[in-house]
């Protein structure tokens, strides 16, 4: 007992009040490895009473410890053993298992302590002083971190967008594969880089500015779109993301950048935004495009003195080529048409395509009214060179509208007035352009309620026809008459044709008015039998060539459209083909294609005469003019009117009326008023005429002698 008391009291490392307040366990044993002593935080560490480890061996508690990889602690390697044998402290780590609960890591360290009188084996007496601390909580921290530093790794390493940690002043110091791949730099070079040398210059300032930003703590990170250089040449999209990641005492050490390369997404949406702002046909700019340009011009010359102008043009006749050569010719002229347009505007201005056949050019930093009109000039000049489209010569024509701003004006106020002026200039004969006018807006709204109205009236078949007669120069005997309609309007009376019948034809309403026509002539035929020679019936080229006149078995096609609805409507009333003839426009004709030649051909089968209307308007080359189906021609009123006066009227009427003559046509000089007129056109060759002269248009029941042939 004395010895323990001895050992116990006498010699202590310690003093016990100290020892307790330790955090660490400590245990102090003598050479033997018995335990003198054990402080609290001993016992509550190792789960076992003071009195439980006082007088038994130190290393006992931690047999069967195991080292970090799960094996068995070796003996050898026990800090106490190795404090023993070399004489100097060392520690180690060990876990020690129980069967409940997880396992405690401790750091145990031996210290020996030296002898104070060089006896330091002698039993009993304090050798050496072992602590340990529980670095559970320690351990599972650092290899929690170890796993998500290797989860990083392998996060980063792996991932499918680009990643770089990146230097605070710009160098890479850890880039991924899908960087190095996106970006076509080897690792090694893209080590020695820094982001700067290779952002697009365009795009530096502004990623530099929100570094700046991250760095002095007002923003935690960011994402911008930016383009990177590759060493090619070639640009790569990227969207970035980077944020900043910070020390232990919260200084910024370095960026984390993820950069995925969007460039493919970008292109697809570059595409689609092409798509939405240009016209996929012609590659100008579509009506959004457009509205946006114009908005945006108009704003810039409120502030100055100069003038927006907008032209607003329409191809004439278009449908007819759509109609007749296809949608595939079609296409072709509207983008030769486009381009002709393109070069004929100064750079600044803009070109669009709005619809169809519908153009519309925004002309810039304009001085006048007048030089808004030249500068249109030259657009419908290039517009209308003519042109070859599968083998056919076209000769393209274009009506537009003008208008002039200050830039006072409301975008889509200032493209609907030049559209309203558009359509003036169609109504005014096409192939030309007007400027629009206040009055012009009137006429508009006009228009949209005479459309209206013709469809009520068509319904109501509220129209009647006049007779004109045509007569033989020489003898001035009535060798036909032509059908001209008349609409009875419930207000406006009596309203003649040139003020409805371009509206007819965009209202697309002029078939139905043409079949009334078609039927109410006939039925005039067939009341008056004796009637001196045929009728003349007009008719719109919007009528012709509607129908495929190709037979599926190669046979003669069959009459079908016009042609058929003539031979019907003469077959139901009993009245014969050769009574009835019709007139067609020589732009009609002109512009036919094989769909409407085709059909032309198909009514003069039926023994109906085909004449050209308002000849010498148009460019046609006379002699393929009057080849088959036509038999012969009107000559227009613009030159009857100047007949006689020795001019050019005069030279193109006698040379008109000499190849009618040689191939044995038809010809009637039209809109003769006057004696003189009249004996010019007898001198000129013409063998009939028709106008004033002669007699008005007049409703069947003011006709006279409608049933006995003239004498
Ligand atoms: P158009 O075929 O050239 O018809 C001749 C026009 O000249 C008629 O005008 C007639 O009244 C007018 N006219 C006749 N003699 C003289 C004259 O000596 N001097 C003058 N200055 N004019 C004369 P209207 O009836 O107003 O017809 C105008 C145009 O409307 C016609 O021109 C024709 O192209 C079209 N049109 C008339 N009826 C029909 C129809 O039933 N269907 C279609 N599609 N068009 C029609
Ligand atoms: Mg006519």
């Amino acid at each position: 007992m004395g010895i323990d008391k001895r050992h116990a009291t006498s010699n202590p490392p310690m003093p016990r009040g100290l020892m307790d307040a330790l955090q660490e366990g400590v245990l102090v044993a003598d050479s033997d490895g018995r335990v003198l002593d054990a402080n609290a935080a001993a016992a509550i560490i190792l789960g076992l009473n003071r009195e439980e480890l006082i007088g038994g061996q130190l290393d006992a508690p931690v047999r069967g410890a195991t080292t970090i990889d799960g094996t068995p602690f070796p003996r050898e390697d026990r800090p106490s053993v190795i404090a023993a044998r070399t004489g100097r402290p060392a520690s180690a780590v060990v876990g020690l298992r129980s069967e409940t609960s997880e396992p405690l890591w401790l750091r145990l360290s031996a210290t020996p302590v030296p002898p104070a009188d060089g006896a330091n084996d002698e039993p009993g007496r304090p050798a050496v002083i072992m602590t340990m601390v529980d670095v559970t909580a320690e351990l599972l921290r650092a290899d929690e971190l170890r796993r998500s530093e290797e989860r990083f790794r392998l996060t980063f390493e792996d991932a499918a967008i680009g990643m770089a940690i990146v230097s605070l002043d710009g160098r890479f110091l850890q880039v991924n594969q899908a960087l190095v791949q996106s970006l076509g730099i080897p690792r090694a070079e893209l080590l020695a880089l820094t982001f700067q040398e290779i952002t697009h210059p365009d795009d530096i300032d502004a990623d530099l500015e929100q570094v700046a930003l991250l760095l002095d703590g007002t923003i935690q990170g960011y994402q911008m779109d930016k383009r990177y250089m590759r060493p090619s040449g070639s640009v790569i999209r990227a969207r970035l993301t980077v944020s900043l990641a910070h020390d232990a005492t919260g200084a910024p050490l370095h960026f984390i950048s993820q950069v995925e390369d969007v460039t493919a997404v970008r292109r697809a949406q570059d595409v689609l935004e092409h798509r939405a702002l240009y016209d996929h046909l012609t590659g100008l700019a579509n009506r959004s495009l457009l509205l946006d340009r114009l908005n945006h011009a108009l704003a810039m010359h409120a502030r100055n003195d100069k003038l927006v102008a907008v032209v607003f043009a329409d191809l004439d006749h278009f449908k007819r080529i759509n109609d007749s050569l296809g949608h595939d010719a079609g296409d072709r002229m509207l983008r030769i048409v486009a381009d002709r347009m393109r070069t004929s505007v100064r750079p600044g201005d803009t070109v669009a395509r709005i619809g169809g056949d519908e153009f519309v050019v925004v002309l810039e930093q304009i001085d006048s009214a007048d030089q808004a009109g030249e500068l249109l000039q030259r657009i419908q000049t290039s517009v209308e060179l003519p042109l070859q489209l599968d083998g056919h010569l076209l000769l393209p024509a274009m009506s537009a509208g003008l208008t002039v701003d200050d830039g006072s004006g409301d975008a889509l106020r200032v493209l609907r007035d030049a559209d309203t002026a558009m359509y003036v200039a169609k109504n005014a004969g096409r192939g030309r352009w007007v400027a629009f006018r206040e009055e012009h807006r009137r006429a508009a709204i006009d228009r949209l309620s005479v459309q209206g109205d013709l469809r009520a009236a068509i319904e109501h078949g509220d129209f009647e026809l006049h007779y004109q007669p045509v007569v033989e120069l020489a003898s001035r005997d009535v060798s036909g008459y032509e059908a001209l309609v008349r609409w009875h309007h419930p207000e406006r009376g009596l309203v003649l044709p040139d003020s409805f019948i371009a509206i007819a034809d965009d209202a697309d309403l002029t078939p139905e008015l043409g079949t009334w026509v078609l039927r109410e002539a006939v039925s005039f035929l067939a009341r008056h039998p004796g009637l001196p020679g045929r009728v003349y019936v007009n008719v719109s080229p919007r009528e012709l060539g509607r129908v495929s006149l190709t037979a599926e078995d190669g046979t003669e096609p069959r009459p079908s459209g016009l042609a058929r609805l003539i031979a019907q409507t003469l077959e139901a009333q009993g009245v014969d083909p050769s009574r009835l003839g019709i007139e067609i426009a020589e732009v009609g004709v002109l512009e036919a294609t094989e769909h409407t030649r085709a059909e032309l051909a198909s009514i003069a089968r039926l023994g109906v005469t085909v004449l050209l209307d308002d000849f010498g308007t148009g460019y046609s080359a006379l002699l393929s003019a009057l080849a088959a189906p036509v038999a012969g021609l009107k000559l227009d009123r613009s030159f009857t009117a100047r007949l006689g006066e020795g001019g050019a009227a005069d030279r193109v009427s006698s040379a008109i009326a000499a190849v009618v003559a040689a191939v044995g046509g038809y010809g009637i000089a039209a809109g003769l008023e006057t004696e003189e007129q009249a004996a010019a056109a007898l001198a000129h060759g013409w063998k009939h005429g028709q106008g004033w002269l002669f007699g008005p248009p007049l409703p069947e029941g003011l006709m006279t002698r409608l049933d006995a042939p003239h004498e």
